[in-house]
């Protein structure tokens, strides 16, 4: 039987977000009523850090979560993504900040996991850690005043194995001698992400 996660509406809770203090590797996920970014509504953000300590912040239309946008660019945290070009683009078009420093399972995935083309979040997670999670509730109703009891559970499953995946992954970047090119790749991305809010299509084709 599921029991509650700790849900905040608006923003963290002031002592929630002084509990993060010495957190050094945050997890992050967000979920969205869709992946239009001009269209589409960021609707939930859900955090962990390496003590396990799992936050979901439910975003309310007009209000400006500034202790969570406090943790996700601290300089001294660590912000772990699959697919950080997606959720950092969104965060710096709706309020203006940029989340670093990163790191990105896909693009890590992507650099090391070179036997395979499987790159998904699902795939890291059974592959890596050897869990099957379920997808079931990717696309419900994000937008929705109330999340169902299983909407924060999948919300919540998609940052829980960040951690564990990023440090394997940085393991086998460190065996290929790649550590280092997926570390400037992911300073990048900030970058990449500026291009993509500003409509930029393709500047790196010929
Ligand atoms: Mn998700």
């Amino acid at each position: 039987m599921a029991e509650p996660l700790p849900l905040y509406r608006g923003d963290l809770p002031a002592e929630i977000a002084a509990a993060y203090a010495n957190s050094t590797q945050i997890a992050v996920d967000t979920e969205t009523t869709g992946l239009n970014m001009w269209r589409d509504r960021l609707c939930l953000v859900q955090l962990t850090d390496e003590h396990g300590q799992l936050s979901l912040v439910q975003i309310l239309p007009g209000t400006r979560p500034d202790r969570l946008l406090d943790l996700l660019t601290d300089p001294g945290k660590l912000k772990i993504f699959h697919f950080a070009r997606f959720d950092v683009t969104r965060i710096k078009q709706i309020y203006g900040v940029t989340v670093a420093p990163i790191f990105c399972t896909k693009i890590a995935s992507k650099m090391c996991r070179t036997s395979t083309d499987r790159h998904g979040l699902k795939d890291l997670v059974q592959n890596i850690v050897g869990v099957s999670l379920d997808k079931e509730k990717q696309t419900s109703d994000w937008g929705a005043d109330t999340l169902s009891p299983e909407q924060l559970h999948y919300a919540a499953s998609d940052v829980l194995y960040l951690i564990a995946i990023k440090e394997t992954l940085t393991e086998m970047l460190k065996r290929e001698g790649r550590l280092e090119m997926a570390e400037s790749c992911f300073n990048f991305m900030a970058t990449l992400a500026e291009f993509d809010r500003l409509g930029w299509e393709g500047i790196f084709e010929h």
